[in-house]
């Protein structure tokens, strides 16, 4: 196992660039890539547990949505979709992190629909020129390229945006109070050029490359979180034993030791998700009902969780510099990003026939 210890403090912009940069020098992105490309050609089950390992060290939830952003955002669109020369101009500067990625869907006007977004790409002789607003995507400010999606002709399509084109504005502001540690931003497009082969994947296929990034999002950035809820577990019970109240150590109340027993369960049920996604994936079987089902359970076991512990620790968890307040906020986001609850709901239902999707007979 990795040993983190060493892991650039968290801070500012750079701290943020740092830290990813570290696990990736960690060879935290060698996992699940093949070694064309100087990856581990090891499976999705050992991902999983690498990043758990670093969620359980770092606790830090904006590093995990960082670092995940970036592989599921960029280079595994590369991967998917990407030509050849495409493969060989971006994977090994973005595996090594020597370059940060990221992938911008979200509009101002337009997050859980992304039949809303109007961002566009018009052709031209020698490329693309893009127009275009994208909010809330994460490691916009220390990308050094980001995956848009805009559409051409009509057709949602995914392009690579360097932070150095012409016309492309790659801002810090506006960001969330959750999972503070990872970087976010707006991205502006204004008659930003970018040259043919920056396109990536056909013109059109926007919709399935989102799709893609965000099951494989879906199905693994609660690897890392469950890290750390694993370690939230650990500072609760320690709390527990050390704490009296009428004589007696707090978990000795049933009313507390069964809230720590719940947060036990969640997160082997959250574990059993993902490595179950982890095992679909590692088979060459499809994951889109079980990362939609993933997201779903261990986002809500999350917030579950945070609020016990903070409830637990009484007073001491709402001080500002406790990190069981913190992964409130961090576990609300997590509610959101990667597509709602609702959202993962409305993607369960239609999955098993039914919802508002369902035009068949009863
Ligand atoms: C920390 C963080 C990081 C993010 N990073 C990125 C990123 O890197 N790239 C990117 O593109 N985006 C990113 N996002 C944006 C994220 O994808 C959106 O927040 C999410 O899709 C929801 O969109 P919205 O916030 O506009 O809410 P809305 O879509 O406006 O929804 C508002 C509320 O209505 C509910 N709702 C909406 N539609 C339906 C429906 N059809 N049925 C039932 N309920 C519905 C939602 O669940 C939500 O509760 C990030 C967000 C956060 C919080």
């Amino acid at each position: 196992m990795i040993n983190f210890q060493q892991l650039p403090p968290a801070g500012d912009l750079n701290a943020s660039k740092n830290r990813l940069k570290y696990c990736a020098q960690q060879a935290l992105l060698k996992h699940a890539i093949s070694t064309a490309f100087n990856g581990h050609s090891d499976g999705f089950q050992e991902l999983v547990k690498a990043h758990l390992n670093l969620g359980k060290q770092c606790q830090d939830t904006g590093l995990i949505l960082s670092l995940n952003a970036h592989i599921w955002g960029s280079i595994f669109p590369l991967l998917l979709y990407g030509s050849e020369a495409q493969k060989q101009t971006w994977l090994p500067a973005l595996l090594s992190g020597e370059l940060i990625a990221g992938h911008a869907i979200t509009e101002p006007q337009a997050g859980s629909d992304v039949h809303a977004l109007t961002a566009t790409a018009s052709a031209t002789d020698a490329g693309f020129i893009l127009n275009g607003h994208k909010r809330f995507i994460t490691n916009t400010p220390i990308a050094d390229v980001l995956l848009i999606y805009a559409k051409l002709d009509g057709k949602l399509s995914g392009f690579l945006v360097k932070k150095t084109d012409g016309g492309a504005n790659f801002s810090d502001q506006p960001r969330v109070t959750g999972c503070a540690s990872a970087t976010m931003g707006d991205v502006i497009l204004q008659d930003c050029f970018i040259p043919l082969e920056r396109q990536l994947g056909k013109t059109g296929a926007g919709g399935m490359m989102i799709q893609n990034a965000l099951e494989l999002e879906r199905a693994f950035i609660f690897a890392g979180i469950i890290g750390i809820m694993q370690w939230q577990l650990e500072q609760v019970i320690k709390f527990s034993r050390q704490r009296q109240s009428n004589g007696l150590h707090l978990g000795a109340n049933q009313a507390i030791s069964h809230k720590i027993a719940d947060m036990q369960c969640r997160i082997d049920t959250c574990l059993l998700w993902v490595n179950e996604c982890a095992r679909l994936k590692d088979a060459g079987k499809r994951i889109s009902l079980a990362s939609a089902q993933t997201k779903l359970i261990a986002s809500e076991a999350f917030l579950q969780s945070s609020l016990d512990a903070v409830h637990i620790f009484g007073a001491t968890g709402l001080l500002e510099e406790n990190k069981m307040l913190g992964l409130v906020q961090d576990a609300m986001a997590s509610r959101l990003f990667s597509g709602s609850s609702e959202i993962q709901k409305n993607i369960i239902a239609a999955l098993i026939g039914t919802g508002a999707g369902y035009k068949g007979k009863a």
